[in-house]
């Protein structure tokens, strides 16, 4: 889609499963199913999106999937299926690795960053090797010293080459990264997760991240079991649902299976996403 002057396409690295329970935390099954429906290992399917934002200067990729380095183990429980993998994707937008200028991560969770490295003869190397990697430095700290809580979520071989090949910025608070993408700190999910904002033609697009992972997420109350900081979460979604609404904000979700991008309407105290293609 056209916002101003940018170009944002939703891309691909294919689909995952993870557990309904954990993926709704309070809500209970009977309500969540009807949204996503279950496997039989209790399993719902997810997207794996990341954003291409192509500015009239840069080409700009906001998180870069679960990527190729999953044993076989992994595959399996994750039911991970990635025939539309990242690089398929940008290739269908014209592009490849080598296009991407700048990467900007929300998080390093490995279902966001592990895109954002690639085995090259055996060894780790960057996926996008002419790109600068965005990624806020306290998530960069929580990353590298995970807790019993976290550690299976962090996978260093994601994120630890990038500072090993010496192409990140780092970066300590909110603000504009690029000529209009902005990032700002929502906490919740991890304490440093961030959500990025892109502004153009007095239109704003906000890739929420798992702020917001899929439609179903919306609602105030429907927050992950697998964040950290859920009050928090809470806390930053409210206002936030109010300015989007106001604002007419194009969302884009990282997550959903089925609707990569929409607004959000509220209509008799119902919210509704209506997609945007
Ligand atoms: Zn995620």
């Amino acid at each position: 889609m056209r916002l101003g002057d940018f170009e944002l396409t939703s891309l691909s690295d294919g689909v995952f499963r993870l557990d309904g329970g954990a993926m709704f935390g309070v809500v209970p099954k009977p309500l969540w199913q009807r949204r996503a429906p279950a496997d039989d290992r209790n399993r719902i399917t997810l997207g794996l999106r990341p954003l291409l934002v192509r500015t009239p200067s840069q080409t700009v990729l906001i998180d870069a999937g679960i990527g190729g380095k999953l044993s076989d183990k992994e595959v399996d429980i994750y039911g991970v299926d990635r025939t539309m993998h990242l690089d398929r994707s940008l290739a269908a937008a014209g592009l490849t690795a080598r296009d991407v200028d700048v990467v900007i991560a929300t998080h390093l969770h490995f279902d966001h960053a592990g895109g954002f490295t690639t085995l090259v003869d055996g060894v780790l190397a960057p996926a996008f090797p002419r790109a600068t990697y965005v990624i806020r430095r306290q998530e960069w700290d929580d990353a590298t010293h995970p807790h019993e809580r976290n550690r299976a979520s962090y996978l260093a071989e994601n994120f630890a080459p990038l500072v090993d090949a010496g192409v990140v910025r780092f970066i300590e608070e909110d603000g504009e990264v690029l000529p209009g993408i902005r990032v700002a700190r929502t906490g919740g999910h991890t304490m440093h997760h961030q959500l990025v904002r892109v502004t153009s033609g007095g239109r704003t697009a906000v890739f929420t991240a798992d702020l917001m992972p899929t439609t179903a997420h919306v609602d105030a109350p429907w927050i992950m079991g697998y964040d950290l900081y859920p009050m928090d979460t809470l806390a930053y979604k409210k206002p936030f649902l109010r300015e989007a609404i106001a604002g007419e904000y194009v969302i884009f979700f990282e997550h959903d299976p089925a609707i990569a991008a929409g607004i959000i309407r509220e209509r008799d105290g119902r919210l509704a996403v209506e997609p945007v293609t």
